[in-house]
């Protein structure tokens, strides 16, 4: 840039721009159009410069237009020669110009962009890149760019056009030269997050360079270059709150070691309706251990439904009060903490260990005598819904929590937990399987007991993939299974979001079931999400006793059913779930000795792709299979795991791609944090900064306090 363009003069009058400056004072912006980019949530420069286009345009071919390509991107140097503003019915009016270079003329359709009338005069020389139309001979909705006096300052045509985000009052053409102004003023002044030392060691180049890259590349090596540099950095980001975590909760000597001979255990197992699996003792044993050690334990045991979690909690529970230590076990609904309740107590029948539970519903009276024997030391298995934690419950001597079916587990979790000083062992049961490659990602602080065998004694499970036109088999079927003894499951689910429209569903199909011939001998029930906990319960326990035979439910049945009689589960308009989900649901059948069969039921109009979603369902029954084939599917895009996980998504690494590059920030991430926990280094200063910013939560209390 030359002193003539940019006079001192010009630049001492406006505002100096800093990353952290206001939008609204980048040139040509002003603070009515800040709104618009506000409610994309980019409020500051470097919010701008970071946000990084969602695909690139490679509009890089130019060619004469005697010469164009129909169908092929391409772009055209030429000049305006005619252009006239049209007048359409509603809308806001179209554009069209006629555009010469000299070997022939291109016609440009712009629809409802009138506006372009006082951009695109005859007589401007402009670059348009598009896709030839040959029937209707012309481009539409080319991009452009009035021609500038050099052409390697293109930001919209003639180039790999990057197309970002927009929103309500924000134009393709209008983000990219904010974002291009923004980069201009701020993109070497950011502060990198990754530390200088990081950097070099894995041979990172300057953030400033990365941030042009990625929005406006040069070529595709430099864009592949950019984008990994930028991947690692949010990589390296996670990894580092997954660290910070580990080491403020498991921190040698913050625990309380819990060392059991195993006897209670042992009692425990022996009075079991069933034999162990190999990996229900693994995990207990991995529990058994972590229980015996000063450094808080933070499991997770990942098993599909029906993989017998209960019990590895039921026999952790036995080793931490053998030790005289009270267990807390918490559900996510109060339906569910029940059935546990109930379950665990007829498990424990006749054994030393006592399960107590404490509901919203629980007597007043019952709840003052709980809490005293709860101050009194008395060694308990607590029995409760997550709200166990948020009440003025006091568990003096609480050594181990578990919490079923939450996956994450926060760090104020732990400290509302903690009493005096001391940090309970924490056993997380999920049945969302993660995928290998994730589990590193949002789950590197934990540790993890996998169950994968499903017990012995469980007939097969078959899945099928049909659709509407096939119901009168299925329901022929249904018949035949109700006949032999057997009892069903059949799942709805609503287009529109919202309980009620599952209702009016669930109830629907109820009326449509009872109306079979087929099925007139046969009770059927109806359980959805808006029933009262008594009602629920009273619904599922008709079922659970055989009073029910068909069980109509919304989903949720996720959670909470065990009927191993139950052989059949169907799934109506089975597209509209996720795979993980319709595993869960398929999970409520084959807990029996007999076959069961699982009917997931295609809508009408389901594309292709639907289908073959549905397809791996019947191909394999193995959770962890399912789940990275999920990711598979769904893309990067759709960051399955880090959400529920309640971390931002990622916006260019791709764990699943970027795995190598995983692992090599994890270690980074390893060796800043055990040379400086704090981050007290000024080397880690703006690395501070940027997990504060993104990571709040997650972190809170890893580096205050
Ligand atoms: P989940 O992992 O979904 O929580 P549960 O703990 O509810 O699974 O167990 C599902 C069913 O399997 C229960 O009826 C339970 O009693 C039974 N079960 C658990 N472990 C075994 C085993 N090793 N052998 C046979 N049945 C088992
Ligand atoms: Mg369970």
């Amino acid at each position: 840039m030359t002193a003539s363009r940019t006079p001192p003069s010009a630049s001492a009058s406006r505002p100096r721009l800093e990353p952290s400056t206001r939008i609204q004072f980048l040139p040509g912006v002003g603070p009515v159009r800040a709104r618009a980019y506000e409610r994309l949530r980019l409020v500051t420069l470097e919010h701008l410069a970071r946000h990084y286009p969602r695909d690139w345009l490679d509009a890089s071919h130019f060619a004469l237009v005697k010469d164009l390509v129909p169908g092929q991107l391409m772009t055209v140097v030429g000049e305006v020669k005619r252009a006239a503003a049209l007048r359409t019915r509603g809308g806001r009016g179209d554009f069209v110009a006629t555009i010469s270079d000299g070997t022939g003329t291109l016609g440009c359709y712009f629809f409802g962009q009138a506006f372009l009338a006082r951009t695109l005069v005859p007589g401007t020389r402009v670059v348009v890149s598009g896709e030839f139309d040959p029937v209707e001979r012309r481009m539409q909705n080319p991009m452009f760019e009035v021609e500038g006096e050099d052409l390697a300052t293109l930001l919209h045509a003639g180039r790999r056009v990057p197309v970002h985000g927009l929103g309500r009052g924000i134009t393709a053409h209008g983000m990219r030269t904010a974002v291009s102004r923004a980069l201009e003023a701020v993109a070497d002044t950011i502060p990198d997050p990754v530390p200088a030392a990081v950097a070099a060691a894995h041979r990172l180049g300057p953030l400033g360079a990365a941030l042009r890259a990625i929005h406006f590349p040069g070529s595709l090596a430099e864009l592949e270059a950019a984008r990994r540099r930028l991947a690692f950095e949010e990589l390296f980001e996670l990894q580092m709150v997954m660290e910070l975590r580990r080491h403020v909760i498991s921190q040698e000597g913050r625990g309380l070691a819990m060392t059991s001979s195993g006897g209670l255990a042992r009692e425990v197992e022996a009075a079991l309706p069933f034999t162990l699996t190999e990996d229900q003792r693994g995990a207990i044993a991995d529990v058994a251990a972590d229980l015996a050690r000063t450094r808080p334990m933070h499991r997770l045991v990942v098993g599909d439904v029906g993989s017998g979690k209960t019990a590895v909690a039921l026999l952790a529970a036995a080793h931490a009060i053998e030790t005289a230590h009270q267990v807390a076990f918490m559900a996510p609904t109060e339906v569910l903490a029940r059935q546990h309740a109930t379950t665990l107590g007829r498990l424990t029948r006749g054994t030393r260990l006592e399960v107590a539970t404490l509901t919203g519903s629980t007597p007043a009276t019952q709840r003052r005598l709980l809490q005293a024997r709860l101050l009194a030391g008395e060694p308990l298995l607590l029995v409760g819904t997550h709200a166990l934690l948020e009440k003025k419950l006091q568990m003096p001597k609480l050594g181990l929590a578990i919490v079923d079916e939450q996956h994450r587990f926060g760090v104020r979790h732990r400290a509302t937990l903690a009493s005096k000083g001391v940090l309970p062992h924490v056993l997380v049961l999920t049945a969302t399987p993660i995928p290998r490659t994730l589990q590193l990602a949002c789950y590197g602080d934990l540790d993890v007991s996998l169950l994968r065998t499903r017990p012995a004694g469980r007939g097969r499970r078959v899945t099928r993939v049909t659709d509407e036109g096939k119901l009168p088999q299925v329901i022929e079927f249904m018949a035949r299974e109700l006949a032999a003894g057997r009892q069903a499951y059949v799942v709805v689910s609503a287009i529109e979001e919202g309980a009620r429209a599952e209702i009016r569903a669930a109830e629907s199909e109820v009326e449509s079931l009872r109306a079979q011939p087929l099925l007139s001998r046969w009770r059927i029930g109806l359980l959805h999400g808006r029933l009262r906990t008594e009602e629920k319960l009273a619904v599922m326990d008709a079922f659970q006793k055989g009073e029910l035979h068909v069980l109509v439910a919304t989903t949720v049945i996720e959670v909470g059913v065990d009927v191993p009689n139950a052989t059949l589960m169907v799934v109506q308009n089975a597209e509209r779930f996720g795979l993980t989900q319709l595993h869960q649901l398929r999970g409520r059948v084959g807990r029996g000795e007999h076959r069961s069969v699982c009917v997931f039921v295609a809508g009408r109009a389901v594309p292709a792709s639907g289908r073959e979603r549905l397809a791996v369902m019947a191909g394999t029954d193995d959770g962890f299979e399912l789940a990275e084939a999920d990711l598979r599917m769904r893309g990067p895009g759709d960051l399955w795991g880090t959400r529920q996980a309640g971390l931002p998504s990622l916006k260019v690494a791709d764990p699943w791609r970027d795995v190598s590059l995983l692992y090599e920030a994890r270690e980074a991430a390893q060796a800043v944090v055990a040379a400086d926990p704090r981050l007290a280094d000024p080397a880690h200063a703006a690395l501070r900064a940027a997990l504060v910013a993104n990571y709040r939560e997650p972190l809170e209390l890893a580096l205050v306090g």
